[in-house]
């Protein structure tokens, strides 16, 4: 039986993946922020879930992926008023650019997508859940959620009640019975983006959209919780306290999500990537620099995930050369018939084992070496198969390597050499100088006429 084992950042150990119920797999992570392009850090953690979710998929027969969109957020209504856009018409445009950018990485879209602003009826019933069990309170517009009224607060990320403070210190508030209570709904002006509810017109605070819509469409508990390491706390800390105290389980913190699965960070001269820093360069402009989006992925795949990776201009240049050189040996196989195989076991060992991706591109790179020597039909359907579950190797081979018009070459030669057969070679000595200046070296031999690009 073919088992995954992944590091839970919960247990804080590698644990055997064994699902709740094998008949269907079910996973959430948190998705962006739409206010701007999505830069390479946010790919990351996409990437990341994007791999995790096709190795399911090849494990278990129904794997459903919920990835949010988090479309209500004081950084749009900033961002709204900076541009004189509406909140709605910024978050469309950025969703919309998210997914294609993704798309452009080989990111499959997640089965499910929801945006916080179609489930606010659903964040409010856990507000009313959580006042009723006396886990929050509800105080000038405000509720809060009462962080030393859930003694595991914290268990996720290790954090004493003195880094709890410190963390949710940006919302120190005289209204607040505790340092680290945090909001789960506040206020809006009228200007404001706002809805009704029982305790005035107002909005939802980040976290609470999570566990909202991870429970609407998978149902408590799921399988898996991801996100990026920075989300640990106070993002995750406080979706475990919503959704466990919502529904009585204090004593159990993996009563909401079984593993909770963390990428780590994408850093640029050992720096965090992010919007606040400055640091960051989105996957929009890599795109548009003509950098294939493969080339990108194959980026973020070449460290462990859950170690920070370093985005430099040489780690572009080795994806480029190393995906060059698999689509050149598939390109050299492009006439023997492939076998429809699984991927090699090597590569799918490497990724069972809490997605060792670097060991993976080791396996890949000497079945690349195998399949190019030995040419068979079966070492070529195990490199497709084995590139694919990792999301390369989509593109057309001729096409990755500049070789679009093969087709178009192929004939002139062949029109080249009925030419010479018919002696018109005025004709024949008019194809080669027409190839010659697209830069396409001829060569003829007793085998024919073999080309190549200069
Ligand atoms: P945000 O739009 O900032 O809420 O982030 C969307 C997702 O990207 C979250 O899962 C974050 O944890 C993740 N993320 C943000 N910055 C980075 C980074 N530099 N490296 C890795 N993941 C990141
Ligand atoms: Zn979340």
């Amino acid at each position: 039986m073919n088992q995954i084992s992944l590091y839970n950042s919960l247990t804080r150990v590698k644990q055997v993946f064994a699902p709740i119920d094998a008949a269907h797999v079910k996973l959430y992570a948190c998705g962006p922020t739409v206010y701007s392009y999505a830069h390479i850090g946010n790919a990351r953690m996409a990437v990341v879930f994007d791999l995790l979710v096709r190795l399911l998929r090849d494990i278990y027969p129904r794997v459903t992926y919920v990835s949010n969109i988090t479309d209500v957020d004081d950084k749009i209504m900033a961002a709204s008023l900076e541009t004189g856009e509406a909140i709605n018409v910024i978050t469309q445009k950025y969703e919309r650019i998210y997914n294609q950018d993704m798309a452009a990485l080989n990111v499959l879209s997640p089965d499910v997508q929801p945006r916080a602003t179609e489930h606010i009826a659903e964040m409010i019933k856990i507000c009313e859940a959580l006042i009723e069990r006396g886990h929050a309170y509800a105080a000038e517009g405000h509720v809060l959620f009462h962080v030393p009224s859930f003694e595991n607060y914290g268990a996720l990320s290790g954090r004493s009640r003195d880094d709890q403070i410190a963390g949710a210190r940006v919302e120190i508030a005289p209204f607040k019975r505790d340092a680290a209570d945090f909001v789960l709904w506040k206020p809006s002006s009228d200007s404001q983006v706002g809805w009704d509810s029982p305790w005035g017109r107002g909005r939802p605070g980040w976290h609470i959209e999570c566990s909202a819509m991870a429970e609407k469409h998978l149902g408590l508990p799921f399988d898996i919780h991801g996100g990026g390491a920075d989300l640990k706390f106070p993002h995750h800390e406080n979706e475990i306290a919503q959704s466990c105290c919502a529904h009585g389980h204090t004593d159990d913190i993996s009563a909401f999500a079984k593993f909770w699965v963390h990428n780590g960070f994408l850093t640029v001269a050992g720096e965090k990537m992010s919007k606040s820093l400055g640091n960051f360069t989105t996957v929009h402009e890599l795109l548009d620099r003509g950098i294939k989006g493969e080339v990108i992925r194959f980026v973020l795949l070449s460290g462990h995930y859950r170690a920070p990776l370093d985005w430099s201009d040489d780690a572009v240049h080795a994806a480029q050369k190393n995906l060059d050189r698999f689509y050149a040996v598939l390109h050299e196989l492009k006439d023997v018939t492939v076998a429809p195989m699984r991927p090699a076991i090597s590569i799918l060992s490497a990724l069972y084992d809490d997605l060792n991706t670097p060991k993976a591109y080791a396996e890949l790179n000497a079945l690349a070496a195998r399949a190019r020597s030995e040419k068979t039909a079966a070492l070529k359907g195990e490199f497709i198969a084995s590139l694919q579950i990792m999301g390369f190797g989509l593109d057309e081979p001729a096409l990755w390597l500049g070789y679009g018009d093969d087709a178009r070459i192929d004939d002139l030669i062949a029109e080249r050499a009925t030419a010479k057969a018919n002696k018109d070679f005025k004709r024949s000595d008019e194809i080669r100088d027409q190839l010659l200046s697209e830069g396409i070296i001829i060569e003829d031999n007793k085998a024919g006429t073999i080309w190549r690009r200069g």
